[in-house]
C-alpha cells in the first residue's frame, strides 16, 4: 500500500484503511494507496506551516528556490521513463500521452524555478515626502486540491506557481490517481527539498480534500475539479476568508468559417477532442461549423473519426481507456439520451481488437447536427465525443459559443484576420486560440476560466500572482 508523504517520509495513513488503485485498462487492482482523514491533513498542514514559518523552506532566499526547482525539473527528465510507467498504467493514459504529461511538468519545474527570482514589487510615485513600495508576499501555507485527469500537469502549474512565490504546500490528489505524484514528492526530497515544503495526503475528496479545505491552517486553496465540487470548496473556504483559485470545466468552442484551411483544422480538432479520452478540461467538445461548409467540414472530420482507435495504454492509440467504470456509464448515457433525441452519429472509431472487456472504454464519437440547447452541446461529457453545430453566420456563431455555461478556451479557424479578432473579442472565454488550439500544453500562458468554468489564472508568470498577498509599505521621511 502507497503512504502518505509528508515531512519527506511515507506516513502511514491514521486509520489504517486504504483505497483499491485499478488499471482503467484492464479494470483490476494492482496497488492501494491510504485513505487520508482530517488526522492525515492535519498532520500535513503543520509539517507545511513548519517549514514556512521556522524550517529551511522558509529562510531559502528566491534564487535558491528557483534552484532547487530547476534540480527537481532535470530530476523528472531523468527519471522521466518511469514517471511514464507509473502515470500510464494508474491513469489509462497512451504512453506518449503519458510522456508528454511528464515532458510538460519537467516544463513547468523549469519555467516557474527560472521566475522565482523574477517575481517583486515595484515603487509607487506618492505625496512629496513619502516612500511607498509593495511586496509580493507569499500566502504561507496553500492547499492543492488535483483532479484525476492530468495529475503531473496539474501539479505543475499549481504546486510550481505557489512554490516559486515562496509557499509550503500540502496536496490532495484525486482518489482516482495518486501515484505519479507520491513518486514526484519523493523526488523532490531527493534533489534536496527541505521537509514540509511539498506533502501529500491521500484519499477521498469528501474526508481528505474537505478536511484540507476546512483546515485553519490553509492560507489559500487552488481547487481543479467539477464545478459543483468547486462551489462546496468556495463555499468552505469564505467561511474563513481563505482566497480560491477556481479552475473548473469547459465546453469549448471550435468555430470553423467556410474559408478556413481543413488540413490544418481537421488533425487539431480531432486532437482537441481526443487527447486523454476526451477527459480535458478544455477538450475542444463543441465543433461550431459555417452552415455553407458544414457538410464538406463534416465529411473531413468524420473520415478521420472513422479511423480512431481506443484500447490499453500500453498499445500507444488515439485514445485510452476512461479512468473508471462511472465515468464510461456516464458517457454511455450521454450517447443513449442523443439516440433516444434523433441525434445521428456522424462518424465513430473503434475499440481495438484484443482491448481487454473489463477495461473502460469508449470509441471516439462524432455527433452530427446537435440541437444548442440539448445537453450534448451544453454539458461537459468528459470523453471523446464531439457535437457538431451548424451556425448562419458571425453573430450567430458567438452567440452560440457563449450559449453554454462555461467559458474556458476556445479557438478559430478563418483565414479573415478582421474576424478572427471580432470573434476573439466577442467570445466570453479564458482563452481563445486563432487557427490552433492548446499546441505544447501552454505552460507560459495563463489559462483559466469566466463563468462556470471558474476564476483566477494559473500557467504562465501570470499564475503567480496568485500565489501571493500583496503588501503595501508607506514610508514618511521628511
Ligand atoms: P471532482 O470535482 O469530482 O474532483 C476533483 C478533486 O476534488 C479530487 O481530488 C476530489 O477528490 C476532490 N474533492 C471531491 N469532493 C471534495 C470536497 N467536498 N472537498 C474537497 N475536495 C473534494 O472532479 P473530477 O471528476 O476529479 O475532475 C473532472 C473535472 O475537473 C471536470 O469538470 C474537468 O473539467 C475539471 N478540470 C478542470 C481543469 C481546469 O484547469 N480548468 C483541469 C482538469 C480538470
Amino acid at each position: 500500500m502507497k503512504q502518505h508523504f509528508i515531512d519527506n517520509r511515507a506516513v502511514p495513513g491514521s486509520s489504517g484503511e486504504s483505497i483499491p488503485v485499478l488499471d482503467p485498462s484492464t479494470g483490476q487492482q494492482y496497488d492501494s494507496i491510504a485513505r487520508g482523514n482530517a488526522t492525515d491533513i492535519d498532520l500535513a498542514v503543520q509539517a507545511a506551516r513548519r517549514a514556512y514559518d521556522e524550517g529551511a523552506w522558509g529562510r531559502l532566499t528566491a534564487a535558491e528556490r528557483g534552484r532547487l526547482m530547476l534540480k527537481l525539473s532535470v530530476k523528472i527528465l531523468d527519471c522521466a521513463d518511469e514517471l511514464t510507467d507509473i502515470e500510464s498504467r494508474d491513469c489509462g493514459k497512451p504512453t506518449k500521452q503519458a510522456r508528454a504529461d511528464v515532458t510538460a511538468v519537467a516544463r513547468y519545474f523549469e519555467y516557474y524555478g527560472g521566475a522565482a527570482d523574477k517575481l517583486h514589487g515595484e515603487t509607487l510615485p506618492y505625496q512629496n515626502g513619502y516612500t511607498v513600495l509593495t511586496l509580493r508576499e507569499p500566502h504561507g501555507v496553500t492547499g492543492h486540491v488535483v483532479p484525476w485527469n492530468y495529475p503531473l500537469q496539474i501539479f505543475g502549474r499549481s504546486v510550481g506557481g505557489a512554490l516559486a512565490a515562496g509557499n509550503a504546500c500540502v496536496v490532495k490528489p484525486a482518489e482516482d490517481a495518486c501515484l505519479s505524484l507520491l513518486r514526484l514528492a519523493e523526488l523532490a526530497a531527493e534533489v534536496g527539498f527541505p521537509p514540509g515544503a511539498i506533502n501529500i495526503v491521500t484519499g477521498y475528496g469528501h474526508e481528505a480534500g474537505d478536511a484540507l479545505t476546512r483546515h485553519p491552517g490553509i492560507d489559500h486553496i487552488s481547487f481543479t475539479g467539477s464545478p459543483r465540487i468547486g462551489v462546496l470548496v468556495t463555499q468552505v473556504a469564505a467561511e474563513r476568508h481563505v482566497p480560491v483559485t477556481l479552475e473548473l470545466g469547459g465546453k469549448s468552442p471550435q468555430i470553423v468559417f467556410g474559408d478556413a484551411d481543413l488540413d490544418a483544422l481537421v488533425p487539431v480538432a480531432v486532437n482537441a477532442i481526443v487527447q486523454n479520452a476526451g477527459q480535458t478540461c478544455s477538450a475542444g467538445s463543441r465543433l461550431l461549423v459555417e452552415r455553407s461548409a458544414y457538410d464538406r467540414v463534416l465529411e473531413r472530420l468524420s473520415q478521420a473519426f472513422s479511423a480512431l482507435r481506443a484500447g490499453p495504454a500500453t498499445m500507444d492509440l488515439d485514445c485510452g481507456p476512461l479512468i473508471r467504470k462511472t465515468q464510461q456509464e456516464r458517457v454511455q448515457n450521454f450517447l443513449k439520451a442523443a439516440a433516444q433525441d434523433g441525434i445521428a452519429t456522424a462518424a465513430q472509431g473503434k475499440i481495438a481488437d484484443g482491448a481487454p472487456a473489463e477495461g473502460y472504454y469508449q470509441a471516439p464519437t462524432l455527433l452530427d447536427n446537435v440541437p444548442v440547447d440539448h445537453r450534448l452541446a451544453q454539458e461537459e461529457v468528459f470523453g471523446p465525443v464531439l457535437a457538431a453545430i451548424p451556425f448562419d453566420d458571425e453573430a450567430d456563431a458567438v452567440r452560440i459559443a457563449n450559449a453554454t455555461e462555461y467559458g474556458l478556451a476556445a479557438s478559430v479557424w478563418t483565414r479573415d484576420g478582421a474576424r478572427q479578432l471580432r470573434i476573439a473579442r466577442k467570445v466570453r472565454s479564458g482563452q481563445v486560440f486563432i487557427n490552433n488550439y492548446g499546441a505544447g500544453g501552454g505552460i507560459e500562458l495563463p489559462f483559466g476560466g469566466v463563468k462556470a468554468s471558474g476564476h483566477g489564472r494559473e500557467k504562465g508568470f501570470e499564475a503567480l500572482y496568485g500565489f501571493t498577498v500583496l503588501k503595501t509599505i508607506s514610508i514618511k521621511h521628511d
